[in-house]
């Protein structure tokens, strides 16, 4: 007997409590489940549609299947609401495919001039994303090496990008990564453009790859459908042209607008640290104008907008929206794929920053935060240190839950969890040159280190940990973040003695003679971290006269290790600084350590 298929309809995520409704499970079995999976989770976590996919998949229930909500609605809200005054804004487009079905050879000849000139500046960083001019209007191409880099901005809940360019090379068809990227294309309600690449190659089949598409669920216009392709040479630049104005059209159709006089905003898209210029930080603007000199308030990093330049490198004063700029000025670096918006002071973008740091925007907007609240977060994260971690892992869902165990460790507000980034796949060199010099640790779960990154990382001095189990990863964390916090300093008292007799005084030390009266006195004693010396303060009528040191201990003119309490004998002590001792002094012994703190 076969089950029916069961369709369980998701928009953007669904609660573990509702998932397992829909599964027929109990709650506690299925975060049991998911638990086995390395996922840990509570009952109200949002899990993203490949997180829900994949755990239903993992779990072996082979007749439910998630699917997308239809959401036109949804557009709507993971985006602004529109002013009637909104302004056309340029298309924002990522290309997606499979490796080396010519995503890159596609940029690079629409870039070309671009490239060359970068290149012959000698600039040799990641920039992600470029605009050009196509018929007079401007394109925004987002450059996505990998799929993290849409991971990692989807799972901050923001939709980008407008158009999804599937290159599909045409003597190859469709692989894994153009069904992933398919995925991705409706997961972010984005449209489709396939770009078939290769037509000059001699295996290059268009329909055959139209069909392969077609059982993917894109259909071609050419047959009947609504899905645009256009068959392409990325390498000899054959149709590129078309491609643009498909692009251009199909902006059109989505009549894409932004308001312009609102605050700036948008997202984070890359951010590194530069050896002069602090933190450079790619920004792609989405409404408002950023100018120069604004301030901006970016997860908990905030900084003063100081130098602002387009993709080539050239000083641009003020971004409109849809255009990629990099900045200066950010403090910390902000999170790749965190939303930024515009500040009206720095005193109000440094209190959102804090705000933000607080972690939990939820918990902010259903308490109210009072200006004391306010005060106390201030103080402390003022004194607070920042763990910077990136992580990897084999799945979204790891990743996803990795990073919400992480964020769940209680530093009391002492340590401040920072984010590097996040993404899904083994650790690369690109990891290790974010990580590079910013003390910044990679927890790897369930990937692998290839050996020549493991050698990058060594001599970089980038800690690249793996795990395989959480919370090992977890308890990894915990004892890193401890690390940064200050030891205390912990005194412990030992005993107190009597003076009966002082037999010596001189610059650096005295010799005395007296009956301990309680605990021990001894020159060294077992402290946490190995022996430490037994510190005395010397007190005459409950007055402080100073602190000397025990050198040694007599008993009947023999060395001994300790008097215990009762017993009379004689100190050297040393001196730091010149004290006398006298007859009834009480010299009161402790020890004193620095002790890490425990989170
Ligand atoms: P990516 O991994 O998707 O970025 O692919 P690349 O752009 O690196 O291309 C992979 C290989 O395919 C390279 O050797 C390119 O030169 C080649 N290639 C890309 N586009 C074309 C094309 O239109 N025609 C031919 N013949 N080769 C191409």
């Amino acid at each position: 007997m076969e089950d029916q298929e069961k369709i369980i309809q998701i928009a953007g995520s669904i609660t573990v409590d509702e998932l397992a409704k829909e599964l027929g499970l109990s709650v506690t079995s299925l975060i049991g489940e998911l638990f086995k999976e390395g996922i840990v989770a509570t009952i109200n976590q949002r899990l993203d549609f490949d997180t829900a996919s994949l755990i239903i998949e993992e779990l072996g229930i082979s007749n439910v299947r998630l699917e997308k909500k239809n959401t036109a609605t949804q557009t709507s809200e993971a985006r602004r609401e529109l002013s009637d005054h909104a302004v056309e804004r340029p298309p924002v487009v990522a290309v997606m495919g499979h490796v080396d079905h010519g995503k890159t050879t596609l940029l690079d000849t629409l870039l070309n001039k671009k490239t060359v000139e970068a290149e012959a500046g000698g600039i040799t960083q990641h920039i992600s994303a470029y605009q050009l001019e196509h018929e007079g209007r401007k394109i925004t191409f987002l450059d996505t090496p990998g799929h993290e880099a849409f991971a990692a901005i989807r799972q901050h809940g923001a939709m980008l990008t407008d158009i999804v360019v599937i290159v599909v090379a045409a003597d190859d068809g469709v692989k894994p990564q153009t069904v992933e990227a398919i995925k991705f294309a409706q997961g972010a309600n984005a449209k489709i453009i396939v770009a078939i690449n290769k037509i000059d190659r001699e295996g290059a089949d268009i329909p055959r790859t139209m069909a392969d598409l077609s059982q993917h669920g894109l259909q071609p216009e050419e047959w009947g459908g609504d899905i645009t392709m256009v068959p392409i040479s990325a390498k000899r630049g054959d149709n590129l042209d078309k491609l643009l104005d498909m692009i251009l059209l199909t902006a059109d159709l989505e009549e894409l607008k932004a308001d312009v006089d609102i605050p700036a905003e948008g997202l984070v898209i890359e951010s590194h640290m530069e050896v002069g210029k602090g933190s450079v930080v790619n920004l792609l603007v989405t409404g408002g104008e950023l100018k120069t000199g604004e301030f901006i308030v970016a997860g908990s990093a905030y900084a003063k907008v100081r130098t602002m330049v387009d993709f080539k490198g050239r000083p641009k004063g003020k971004a409109t929206p849809s255009t990629p700029v990099t900045i200066t000025g950010f403090k910390e670096l902000p999170n790749f794929g965190d939303r930024f918006v515009e500040c009206p002071d720095e005193k109000s973008a440094r209190k959102q920053a804090l705000l933000n740091a607080q972690g939990n925007s939820d918990a902010l907007a259903s308490s109210n935060v009072t200006s004391t609240d306010l005060l106390r977060m201030m103080n402390v994260a003022d004194n607070s240190k920042t763990f910077n971690v990136i992580v990897k892992g084999d799945v979204l869902g790891s990743v996803t839950s990795v990073v919400d165990s992480l964020k769940m460790i209680d530093t009391h507000g002492e340590v401040t969890l920072n984010i590097v980034s996040t993404g899904v796949g083994d650790i690369t060199e690109n990891d290790i040159y974010m990580a590079a010099g910013d003390n910044t640790v990679i927890y790897g779960f369930n990937v692998s280190v290839p050996t020549n990154i493991a050698k990058m990382a060594a001599r970089d001095g980038v800690s690249v940990r793996n795990y395989r189990v959480i919370y090992e990863l977890l308890d990894d964390a915990k004892s890193s973040m401890e690390d940064l916090l200050d030891a205390e300093v912990v005194e412990e008292e030992i005993g107190e003695m009597k003076i009966k007799g002082v037999f010596r005084t001189e610059r650096t030390s005295i010799i005395a003679g007296g009956e301990v009266l309680t605990g021990k006195v001894s020159a060294k004693v077992n402290g946490a971290n190995g022996e430490v010396p037994v510190l005395g303060r010397v007190y005459r009528n409950k007055e402080l006269i100073g602190e000397v040191q025990v050198d040694s201990v007599q008993k009947e003119k023999m060395a001994v290790d300790e008097l215990v309490a009762g017993e009379t004998g004689g100190i050297a002590f040393k001196l730091e600084k010149r004290i006398t001792i006298e007859l009834d002094d009480r010299v009161k012994f402790f020890t004193r350590e620095l002790k890490k703190k425990r989170l």
